[in-house]
């Protein structure tokens, strides 16, 4: 199980005893070991000879008890030993346990947070980082930065006593597929309010009994996806023609392509028909 670590902590490359969890990830790619068919975090040992020897790794967690850290790399082209493969973020997230989805969103938001967070915003000093707690401190002026999470909101909206599920084309997809409609808190509102003002913009139309489902981290960049299940009140559900180019109302038996397991929307919509 992944055990997150609450304060911040590098640990030199030259001082890896080998037995350490590595979330190596270059672009939107991971490195993954695969033993008997099944997708883990590699060693330190079995990457060493990937690794810059004057680098310098953040740690992040621990998995089963083993330290679990982790950088960004150069991963295009690179020979790799046995067993390991280059795999994209949302591939390893579909094909793997939670370990290696909070491992490794957590390595990469975390040193994205590093590198844009080497000055202080207010007074311009160089940061520093807390000993007490998961922050980055100015020397000169005492202010402190955290990780910023970005919450966003993603409906089931149904229909029809829950025989039909509301699902959207975005104009970013680049095929079929059809998803749930989705979007960023905005500062100062509750999710609750989100998901009616979401809905709201992208559809027009009006829902009710909103009612939480789960969440996950999504680290593209930063973001936490919380799932909703709400029920159509009112209008007639319209594309903003923005974001959204097509809306449908889909039954188990109509179901057109949807989004790849390892998203939330994937989860919602199978969990939804119990598919
Ligand atoms: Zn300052």
């Amino acid at each position: 199980m992944f055990t997150i670590l609450q304060v911040n902590k590098e640990l030199p490359v030259s001082e890896l005893s080998g037995h350490e969890y590595v979330a190596l990830f270059g672009g939107r790619d991971v490195l993954l070991a695969t033993t008997d068919g099944v997708n883990r975090l590699p060693r330190a040992a079995e990457v060493h000879d990937l690794l810059p020897k004057d680098a310098t790794m953040l740690v992040v967690g621990s998995i089963d008890g083993a330290v679990c850290c982790g950088m960004p790399a150069n991963l295009d082209g690179v020979a790799l030993p046995h067993g390991l493969s280059v795999v994209s973020t949302r591939q390893a997230f579909a094909e793997s346990g939670p370990d290696i989805m909070n491992a490794v969103s957590r390595v990469r938001e975390m040193t994205t947070w590093h590198r844009q967070h080497r000055l202080c915003g207010g007074c311009g000093t160089p940061l520093s980082f807390s000993d007490t707690d998961l922050a980055l401190v100015c020397p000169k002026c005492g202010e402190r930065y955290y990780p910023q999470i970005a919450p966003a909101v993603i409906v089931a909206i149904t229909r029809n006593n829950r025989k039909e599920l509301l699902l959207a084309h975005n104009k970013r997809f680049t095929d079929r597929t059809f998803g749930l409609v989705a979007g960023f808190v905005e500062t100062g509102e509750s999710v609750e309010q989100a998901v009616r003002r979401e809905i709201m913009e992208e559809t027009g139309i009006a829902v009710k009994n909103i009612r939480y489902l789960s969440s996950q981290p999504w680290p593209f960049p930063n973001s936490l996806m919380l799932a909703f299940e709400a029920e159509w009140e009112s209008g007639e559900a319209k594309p903003d023609g923005t974001e959204l180019v097509e809306l449908g109302w889909f039954t188990k038996e109509t179901l057109p392509t949807i989004p790849a397991p390892g998203s939330i929307a994937h989860k919602v919509i199978t969990q939804f028909f119990n598919l």
